[in-house]
Order: C-alpha cells, then structure tokens, then sequence
C-alpha cells in the first residue's frame, strides 16, 4: 500500500508527477508531517459517525487523515489544478467530495444539507491559507452553520489574538467577534519546518467549540461589533477618547462619558480591559440614546 500523502517523499513524488508548482497568491504550504495532521483531526474529537467540512485540501494530506475516521466529508478547494490530483490521491476514499469553487462564495448551507445527514456531528478542518483566514473564518461562524467545532491551522500571531482573554495584549475587537460565537483555544503550536514551501510565519491549531447561544444578548449586533471596533481605534487610547470620536457626530464627549458612568465603566479605562459582558451592556447604553 502507499505512503500517506502527507509524508515528504510522496508529497515531493505527487507534486512532481504533475508538475506542479504552487502558487503563493492562493497560500499554499502542504504539510508534510502526518502527526501533525493525526492532531487535527483528534483535536476536532471526528469519529465513525462525524461529518467534516474541510477548507482548502491542496493535495489531499489533511483530507486523508480525516476520511480515514469520518462517515463523510466535504472539501472546497479554489484552484481548479488540484481538482485531477486530489481524485487520484484520494481515490481509496469515495466517501470524500471535493466542491471547486471559492469557500467565500459558496452556499455551504446547501451543501451541507445535500451531503450530511440531519443532525449530524459536523466539525471543520482546514490549515487555511494565510491570506483569507480571518474572512474564511468569519464566514463559516456567522453563517451559523450547524457545526460543532473548527480546527483550523493558521498564523500564530492571529491565533493568539483570537483567543485572547481581556487585559491581555493580544485581545482586540477579532477576539470577541470570534469569541461571541465559540470558545477559542489554541491547541498546538507548528513549526515552519513541516510545511513545503516553508511560510515566513509560525502557525498554531486553533480550535473553536461552537456556543449554543452567545455568552451575552444585545438589543442590535451589528451596533455591536461596530461600537467595539471603534473601541479599538487606538489602542493607546482610552475608551472614552476612541468612543467620543467614534460617536463625534452623535454625541458630545460629556455626553459619552455620562453614558460610561452610568454603566460603571471608568471613562480612562483602555479597551483591552473591557470584557464581552462589559461591552454589552455599554453597547446597550448607547444604542438607546443614539441607535
Ligand atoms: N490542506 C492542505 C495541507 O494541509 O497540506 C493544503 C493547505 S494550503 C495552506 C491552503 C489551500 O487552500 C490551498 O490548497 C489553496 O489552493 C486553498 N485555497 C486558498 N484560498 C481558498 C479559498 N478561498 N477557497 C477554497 N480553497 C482555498
């Protein structure tokens, strides 16, 4: 029997029995270490029964790892050249579909629906490209896809700030966006060294545990996440200082600061100490005098 695809001689063999040569614009680094790729899929908690959603395959190395467990899966990979490769490399696997197409653009809800049985264990996988995680990411939680969890390998720097907790450096308006939808953790940190070509960055798994319902109700979510953005401007700043310019037109800085007070949050407070629960309630406050 073959090699796992993931392992350095197969992919090198696979890579130049097409010729192919990747393209850095689409982020591709192939993994080249199996237990890396064990550790996603283990991460995600798949079995027998789980269905899995995967984001971007390149030549089938994480693919593989997952169908070896998983009842099914569904992969979306955007470069129409690795659509003849994966259907050799994962010819054993006839339980895996791969969709051509731009996961930002496709109706995942439909082909969730299509693929997997109602009520099934869902999780996504991915070592996502560098360049579109954040919006990749975004997507797949808003859309309120009926998932469990999300694995997803990525730029450390970004992990960190996702799963950031308040008064931490690296928490910011990323961490509640993400943070309102799922639990985040990092589960791993990856070395450069077992991906072909090597990015310039370091990467870490991420896992996201989907909430049931999010951890604060707020009367208008999109005043929401634009209030906290705004919160956020400068960083340096305090939070009276970026939400008086962000409410400049709306309302005078006494007037900002008033509506702090009334929520006991100290106007020279910094964003970054500001907790999801905090935020709700200020957004609330605001929103009834301006929204
Ligand atoms: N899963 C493979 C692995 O672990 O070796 C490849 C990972 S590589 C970092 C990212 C993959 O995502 C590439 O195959 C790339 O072509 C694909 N990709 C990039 N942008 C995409 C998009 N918007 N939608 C779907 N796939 C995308």
């Amino acid at each position: 029997s073959q090699k796992e695809i993931a392992t350095p001689t197969r992919t090198k063999a696979i890579l130049e029995a097409y010729g192919f040569k990747v393209k850095k614009s689409l982020g591709q680094n192939f993994l080249i270490e199996p237990n890396v790729l064990r550790n996603i899929v283990e991460a995600a908690g798949i079995t027998g029964e789980s269905g899995v959603i995967e984001i971007g395959p390149g030549i089938g190395a994480l693919t593989e790892q997952s169908a070896k467990v998983a009842e099914r899966v569904l992969a979306y990979e955007i470069d129409q050249r690795l659509l003849p490769i994966l259907q050799d490399t994962l010819s054993d696997y006839p339980h895996v579909e791969v969709c051509h197409g731009d996961v930002l653009k496709a109706d995942v809800h439909r082909d969730v629906e299509r693929v997997f049985k109602k009520g099934q264990d869902l999780a996504v996988i991915a070592n996502l490209p560098y360049y579109v995680t954040t919006p990749i990411m975004m997507k797949l939680l808003e859309e309120e896809l009926p998932v469990r969890v999300m694995v997803m390998m990525m730029q450390k720097e970004v992990a960190e700030r996702i799963a950031a907790v308040p008064g931490s450096k690296n928490y910011g308006s990323l961490s509640i966006a993400v943070q309102y939808y799922a639990e985040a953790e990092t589960v791993f940190h990856v070395s450069k060294t077992v991906f072909v070509p090597q990015p310039n960055v370091d990467s870490a798994i991420l896992r996201l545990t989907k909430r049931d319902k999010p951890p604060v109700e707020v009367i208008d979510e999109a005043y929401f996440f634009a209030l906290i953005q705004g919160a956020f401007t400068q960083r340096r700043k305090t939070v009276l200082n970026n939400l008086s310019t962000y409410f400049k037109d709306r309302l005078t800085k006494a007037e900002t600061a008033a509506i702090l007070h009334s929520q006991d949050i100290d106007p020279v407070r910094r964003a970054e100490t500001i907790s999801i629960e905090e935020f709700a309630r200020i957004s609330d406050a605001f929103y009834m005098k301006t929204g």
